[in-house]
C-alpha cells in the first residue's frame, strides 16, 4: 500500500519536473532557477517525509495552526513557506523557520511581522501578494497601490521584501490567465527599476497545479503546486 503510494507520488513529481523544465527551456529559461513548492495543506507528514527523500524539500502551508503541527513532528530539515492568507493574530507563532511569506497584503500584518521580527531577531523574508486581476474574492493589493505599498514596507527593518506572488482566477483553460501572470512580471520590473532601499524583486511566486507551465513561461520563479504532486485534496 504504501509502496504503491510512493510509486505515485515519484511518477507526479517526476511528471511536473519534466513540465517545469520543458517550459523553462521554451522560455530560454534555466530550469534551476525555478522552486516547485509542495502545497502541503492536508497532506500527512508521512507523505511529505516520503516526498522530501524524494526531492521535495520546501513546502508551503496556508494555515499557521498546520505548519505548527507538522513542524514539531517533521523529521526532515524542510524549508516552510506560509503561502495562505495570514491572520496578524498568528503572526506570534511564526519564528527563522519560516523561509518565506508569500501572502504579505495589507500593512497591519507587515506590522505585526516587524514587530515579530524585532522580538525574535529575524527578519521575515516575505513576498507581496498583488490581486492582478481584480477578483474581489482574492486577497492582495491592487496593481495600482502596490508601488506605494512597498515603499512603506521598505522603512520596516525585520522584514525583507524579495518579490511579488500573484493568484490567477481559476480556470479550465491556462491560457486565459497568461496576462496575469505577464502583468506580475511587468509589475517586477517596474518596481526593480525604482531601486528601492531594502526591497529585491529576485521571486515571482506564481501558477498551481492547473497553470505552473504558463507561469514558468511567463517567469515564474517559484510554482506552488499541491493536487498535480498529492493528488486532490481531502478536506
Ligand atoms: C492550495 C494552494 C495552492 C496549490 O493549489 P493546487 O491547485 O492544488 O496546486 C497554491 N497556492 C495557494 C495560495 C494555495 O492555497
Amino acid at each position: 500500500m504504501i509502496d504503491e503510494r510512493v510509486e505515485k507520488l515519484r511518477q507526479s513529481i517526476l511528471k511536473v519536473r519534466e513540465n517545469i523544465e520543458a517550459a523553462a527551456l521554451r522560455a530560454g529559461r534555466d530550469p534551476k532557477d525555478i522552486l516547485l513548492l509542495g502545497v502541503t495543506k492536508t497532506v500527512d507528514v508521512d507523505i511529505m517525509e516520503i516526498a522530501f527523500d524524494l526531492g521535495i524539500t520546501s513546502f508551503g502551508e496556508n494555515r499557521v495552526q498546520e505548519f505548527l503541527r507538522k513542524s514539531d513532528i517533521i523529521r526532515r530539515q524542510c524549508a516552510w513557506h506560509i503561502i495562505g492568507r495570514l491572520q496578524t493574530n498568528k503572526v506570534k507563532y511564526l519564528d527563522s523557520r519560516i523561509k518565506l511569506i508569500h501572502s504579505l497584503d495589507r500593512m497591519e500584518l507587515a506590522q505585526a511581522l516587524n514587530t515579530r521580527g524585532e522580538k525574535i531577531n529575524y527578519v521575515f523574508p516575505v513576498l507581496v501578494q498583488v490581486n492582478v486581476s481584480g477578483e474581489s474574492t482574492k486577497a492582495g493589493v491592487s496593481p495600482e497601490e502596490l508601488k506605494s505599498f512597498i515603499f512603506e514596507l521598505s522603512k520596516l527593518g525585520n522584514i525583507k521584501v524579495r518579490g511579488l506572488m500573484t493568484m490567477a482566477p481559476q480556470t479550465d483553460n491556462p491560457e486565459d490567465v497568461r496576462d496575469v501572470f505577464r502583468t506580475l512580471k511587468k509589475l517586477s520590473v517596474d518596481i526593480e527599476r525604482e531601486r528601492v532601499e531594502n526591497i529585491s524583486m529576485e521571486e515571482l511566486s506564481m501558477g498551481m497545479s492547473e497553470d505552473y507551465t504558463v507561469a514558468v513561461e511567463e517567469g515564474a520563479t517559484i510554482v506552488r503546486i499541491g493536487s498535480a504532486l498529492f493528488g486532490e485534496r481531502v478536506y
